[in-house]
């Protein structure tokens, strides 16, 4: 156990036996539980996750894992950003019941061996540099859903192929939670908030306000009826280029299959702008979901 208060109504759980005794006490109750799975480094957006999911049910876990499972082997596991005692504080102001606050060894002991294994969607978008990246995170949220039996999980919008992936998995693996998704949170400037965003240089900080500024500019001319993806798609890169940004891809597509949509007049009543940005090291994703008229 941590040194962290443990109350009725406040606890933090670092190992999967406290846990499901917990939760199964707030069903045996009659209580609904929501989780909201995170990584830590908590901001604002995680924060308003957390409020979504006071109003769905009535007790509230949180976890915090940094999973190592979902970083690729150039990727920034050991500098992710980390500070416990901050996410705590936050946790106990905006009023989680549970923080679940595993080790790696408690969610991966010796001799573990069993991951999930994932088809279409992540051949598209973040899928197709960060190999391996949606099997380590089903396989995390697959054993935190297992682990905390929520009535409901809260993703954010944000991270758009994640969640669509993990509402696939729910369906396909006949999981029994409801995923509900919460909309992007934003800075002042439109930036959308991501622990990573304290990597950023002043100067690039700045700068990638351009990722939103281009979502929005995309959207309206979705809106005055461009349909020519490709012409759309060159004109956002060109914007954010021209801002001192490294586009890794900025796609049109379909937000259920994420495949890419040419025509936007031919295809559903809705397509799914999303973009992945590098600024020095940083890499930054967003996207906007337009309607088509
Ligand atoms: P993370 O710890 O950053 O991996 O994120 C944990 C959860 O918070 C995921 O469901 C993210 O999609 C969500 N999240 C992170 N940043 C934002 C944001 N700016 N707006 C909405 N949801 C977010």
């Amino acid at each position: 156990m941590t040194g962290y208060p443990m109350s009725e109504n406040w606890s933090v759980v670092p190992d999967v036996a406290a846990m499901k005794a917990l939760v199964r006490g707030w069903h045996a109750g009659g209580l609904k539980v929501a989780l909201v799975p995170t990584m830590g480094a908590l901001h604002e957006g995680h924060l308003d996750l957390v409020r979504m999911a006071r109003t769905l049910a009535d007790r509230v876990i949180v976890s915090v894992f940094v999973n190592p499972t979902q970083f690729g082997p150039t990727e920034d596991f050991n500098r992710y950003p980390r500070d416990l005692d901050g996410d705590l504080r936050l946790l106990g102001e905006v009023g989680a019941d549970a923080v679940f606050t595993p080790t790696t060894a408690v969610m991966y002991p010796e001799g573990f061996q069993t991951g999930v294994e994932l088809s279409r969607l992540p051949r598209h978008l973040c899928g197709l540099t960060r190999t391996g990246h949606f099997a380590g995170v089903a396989q995390v949220v697959l054993k935190l859903f297992n682990i905390c039996m929520p009535d409901f999980a809260v993703f954010g919008q944000k991270d758009f192929q994640q969640v669509r992936i993990i509402e696939q998995m729910v369906v396909d693996l006949n999981v029994d939670v409801r995923i509900v998704r919460h909309p992007i949170v934003r800075e002042p400037d439109g930036l959308a908030m991501s622990s990573r965003n304290v990597y950023l240089t002043p100067q690039h900080r700045a700068d990638a306000a351009i990722i939103n500024r281009t979502l929005l500019a995309i959207a309206a001319d979705i809106d005055g009826g461009a349909r020519d993806a490709g012409r759309l798609v060159e004109n956002a890169v060109a914007a954010i280029v021209a801002h001192g940004g490294d586009v890794e891809y900025f796609n049109i597509c379909d937000p259920v299959t994420l495949e890419d949509v040419a025509d936007i007049g031919n295809c559903g009543h809705e397509v799914l702008l999303v973009t992945a940005v590098r600024f020095g090291y940083t890499r930054l994703i967003d996207n906007r979901l337009v309607a088509v008229g």
